[in-house]
């Protein structure tokens, strides 16, 4: 069965404080069908006087007298569970704008743009319930003291294209849980999911002004980024704008989380198993999810030398049984490149790596069978070196670069060897080993023989990866701060 295309969806209010209100201008986006190359409809391109309205609405429903901030955490989480049942009504509208917009093959958005945001918002609703929020202890100098976990107050939300809606709520749950407002800036290619998202937060009832949502490219975000009103800022995005978002916030000494982009090693071991019909899966998972839109994948393939050819046959096999097609087929492993900017990136990467001497052995052009949608097949590069272009940059397309290592102390070496540091995998017979060794990769998150970011589990990167975590309990304390009280 393939999705019909959805409807053409024309918005021309925005949701600020829990209304839909008119914007400043009548400037639109319309994001485009990735697959099709169609619009898909059009939502208002908002200003910065619609950013401060949204600021606005924020500041107000976090600082009302009984306003959110002060409710009792098991109220908030009640909200946040009508919020999760609400997005789980739309799923399946969730499910086909995102991939239209964004070419998410309808079998991935699924399993991780739907179900998976609202495991997310579950999770920390659970956390709400159980958050303590004043300790009393006994100071070395006498007296009780006081611990208070107050919300760090309103938020800014800024996310990318590629997981629109789980990137989403890795900020907004841990935000409401902890009593934050926030205003979300959407990306410009992916609007159409955030107005069900809207329309979600406004059935469950969420008290108004505590998610607002600002559509609109990098000059918005950026003034977002430094509004006065904003206490904190959460991005995900490219490396690039992370560092732009960083000195603004070093600046105004605002506090900033930044997951930013990778470029992961995926280790395979001397005694991996390579048989694809046991490990296929977990390969293609981590390596070329999402038609390698996916920041966490292990793009760097090591192989070891005495195994290198087996290595280079496994995933050549891997990249080239991978059916390539419209994102809306339910049979589509790999669909097409978000936008026509980024099919050029991942085409001039792949250049590049020809140019550069490595070895295609599958892919490396556009699919012949599909004359629509911005598809690249996908392309192993052998016999690449870590000082490549190809293996030191992000791509963010279906292209792998395999290199070769002598042994571990050498495998190591090459993982670090990276500018990046978000996740990677060790593929081996024997996971203790595998363990072993991924406590030797600086990175902020690793698997072995298989990896999904886990909710219950921090995650984030090091080094041009990014500052901060989000998930797991660790990413609520970046929504709280303390306030010590001497009596
Ligand atoms: P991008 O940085 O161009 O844009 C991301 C978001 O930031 C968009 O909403 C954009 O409008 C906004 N933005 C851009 N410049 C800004 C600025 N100076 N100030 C404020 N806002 C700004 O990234 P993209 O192309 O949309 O997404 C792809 C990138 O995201 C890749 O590098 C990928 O690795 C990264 N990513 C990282 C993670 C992670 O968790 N580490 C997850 C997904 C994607």
């Amino acid at each position: 069965m393939t999705l019909s295309a959805p409807e053409t969806l024309i918005y021309s209010s925005l949701f600020i404080g829990g209304d839909w209100v008119k914007p400043s201008t009548d400037r639109v986006i319309t994001p485009i069908d990735a697959s099709t190359e169609q619009p898909l409809g059009s939502v208002p391109d908002a200003a910065e006087a619609d950013v401060d309205s949204a600021v606005a609405a924020a500041r107000a429903a976090f600082d009302a007298p009984n306003g959110w901030s002060g409710w009792e955490p098991v109220r908030r989480a009640e909200v946040m569970l009508r919020l999760a049942d609400a997005i789980d009504a739309r799923a399946e509208k969730f499910v086909a704008r995102v991939s239209a917009q964004n070419g998410m093959p309808v079998a991935v958005a699924r399993q991780l743009e739907i179900g998976y945001p609202s495991a997310v918002l579950r999770y920390y609703a659970g956390l709400a319930e159980d958050l303590t929020l004043t300790e009393t202890r006994e100071g070395l100098f006498g007296g009780p003291i006081d611990v208070r976990r107050v919300p760090v107050g309103v938020v800014a939300a800024i996310v990318p294209w590629n997981f629109p809606q789980a990137l989403s709520m890795f900020k907004i749950a841990p935000a409401m849980a902890a009593g934050c407002t926030v205003v979300i800036k959407p990306s410009p290619e992916t609007v159409l999911d955030a107005y069900l998202f809207a329309e979600a937060v406004e059935a469950a009832g969420v008290p108004a002004g505590v998610i607002n949502i600002v559509p609109g490219g990098r000059e918005v975000g950026a003034y977002l980024v430094a509004h006065r009103g904003v206490d904190k800022v959460a991005f995900t995005g490219s490396t690039e704008a992370g560092r732009t978002i960083a000195e603004t916030c070093g600046r105004l000494l605002r506090p900033v989380t930044l997951e930013l982009g990778g470029k992961s090693a995926a280790i395979v071991l001397d005694d991996a198993d390579l048989d694809l019909a046991r490990i296929g899966e977990g390969l293609f998972g981590s390596t070329l999810l999402n038609n390698g839109q996916t920041c966490f994948l292990g793009t760097r393939v090591l192989a070891p030398r005495s195994r290198y050819d087996e290595v280079v046959d496994a995933f050549t096999a891997l990249a080239g049984s991978l059916t390539v097609g419209a994102a809306a087929d339910p049979t589509t492993q790999i669909g097409p490149m978000a936008t026509a900017k980024q099919r050029e990136r991942v085409e001039t990467y792949i250049a590049r790596g020809r140019s550069e001497g490595a070895r295609i052995t599958v892919g490396g052009g556009r699919p012949a069978h599909l004359d629509r949608g911005w598809f690249v097949e996908p392309t192993v590069f052998a016999d690449v070196d870590n000082s490549a272009v190809v293996a030191r940059e992000e791509i963010f397309g279906p292209v792998l670069s395999l290199i070769a290592y002598d042994d571990l102390d050498d495998a190591v070496r090459i993982a670090n060897d990276s500018d990046f540091g978000l996740g990677g995998t060790v593929w081996t017979g024997d996971p203790e080993r595998g363990a072993a060794l991924a406590h030797r990769v600086h990175t902020g998150t690793i698997g072995v023989n298989r990896y999904i970011p886990d909710p219950a589990a921090p995650f984030g990167g090091v080094k041009a990866s990014g500052l901060g975590r989000e998930l797991g309990p660790e990413g609520l304390a970046g929504y709280l701060q303390f306030q010590t009280i001497y009596r």
